[in-house]
């Protein structure tokens, strides 16, 4: 039977991703040795790391004195990384769930830290929009999709301050205008590869601006110095990155992929919103995520919620459980997720709600 990948991350990946990669598995770049033994300061595992870059680049239209570094740790280890490198004295957060909470809890251990809105007191299923941002913080940080909630801001705010911002979840779904972020992070398990590689986008000239003592290893400034280098990288996720970086110019480049994750998340939202059993926990049409979508039944079929995760899983449907936070369901619609993949989950529903 087909399946059918919602799973939130780690997540699908291209099959030109998958294929690649067990291809380079068994022989890379014709040396005769697997990508999993040669070093990484081969010339031929330098050159992914340098087309990487420049997809990264070319992509997301990153303007002149940024860099793009591949580290490891997570996006988690950047929640402490960010305000190490940026924080001097305060700093602007945006709360809107789970991971920006974390991002909060860690640059408080550097510096002041203003939480200008936080969306708690409604579960976090609308993004709130009445904040300021002072002009005297050193910077503003927020997350663009909130994955386990399923909320999500589709366009770079306007604050008086640069930015940083966790783009885990939602990198390469929509264009950005890098030249108003310090900082862009993503760690690779959601929208571009397997875990394991976090990319950054930095800019150079905001670095080296605080005073703090910082170890080797959590500097970004070691990283550009290096080209992603100073130490042995992921080398199996980098080189699984470059195959999906590829696979998206040859979609067509990030306007093209954002049409197409945009109609599979309006497919999707249409068939909960007029169906009979099915409710979107997520009613501001505005915080909808395109990358996450989350769902429960109404009460009266509450009692239906563990059949309807079997019969799913039944028809190929997988990873639609819900975050143990939000409960009920999620189906992921990340960029390799294909519109057939939408319509058979749709079908699954409508079959399902004939049937009770
Ligand atoms: C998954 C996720 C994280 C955590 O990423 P790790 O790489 O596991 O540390 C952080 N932020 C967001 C928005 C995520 O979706």
């Amino acid at each position: 039977m087909k399946k059918h990948n919602f799973y939130a991350g780690p997540s699908i990946l291209s099959q030109y991703t998958i294929k690649n990669t067990a291809d380079a598995i068994i022989d890379f770049a014709d040396m005769g040795l697997s990508i999993l033994e040669i070093s990484h300061r081969s010339k031929q595992f330098q050159a992914v790391v340098d087309e990487a870059v420049a997809l990264v680049k070319e992509l997301l239209e990153v303007p002149e004195g940024y860099s793009v570094l591949f580290l490891g740790g997570g996006a988690s280890l950047q929640f402490a990384m960010a305000p190490m490198n940026f924080l001097n004295t305060k700093a602007a957060y945006l709360d809107t769930g789970v991971w920006a909470s974390k991002a909060i809890k860690e640059a408080k251990l550097f510096g002041e830290v203003d939480v200008v809105a936080s969306g708690k007191d409604t579960k976090y299923t609308v993004i709130p929009t009445d904040w300021i941002v002072p002009a005297d913080v050193d910077y503003f940080h927020y997350t663009s999709n909130n994955t386990i909630y399923g909320t999500e801001i589709r366009k770079d705010p306007e604050v008086p301050v640069p930015m940083i911002c966790d783009m885990s979840s939602d990198i390469f779904s929509r264009p950005v205008d890098v030249s108003k972020y310090d900082l862009i992070y993503a760690g690779a398990q959601k929208n571009l590869a397997p875990s394991g590689v976090t990319i950054c986008i930095v800019k150079d000239a905001a670095l080296g601006k605080v005073s703090r003592v910082i170890p080797t290893m959590l500097k970004y400034k070691t990283h550009v110095d290096k080209g992603s280098m100073f130490n042995t990288p992921p080398v199996l996720p980098i080189f699984a990155a470059l195959q999906t970086l590829k696979y998206y110019k040859s979609l067509g480049g990030i306007r093209e992929i954002e049409k197409m994750d945009i109609a599979k998340a309006e497919r999707l939202y249409e068939a909960i919103d007029t169906s009979k059993m099915f409710v979107a926990t997520v009613q501001d049409k505005a915080s909808r995520s395109i990358m996450n979508v989350c769902f429960v039944m109404k009460p009266e079929y509450a009692e239906f919620e563990k059949d309807f995760i079997d019969f799913a899983t039944s028809k190929g449907m997988m990873g639609i459980k819900g975050h143990r936070d939000v409960g009920g369901f999620r189906a992921s619609l990340y960029n390799a997720l294909p519109m057939e993949s939408v319509d058979a989950l749709v079908e699954c529903m409508r079959e399902f709600e004939s049937l009770h």
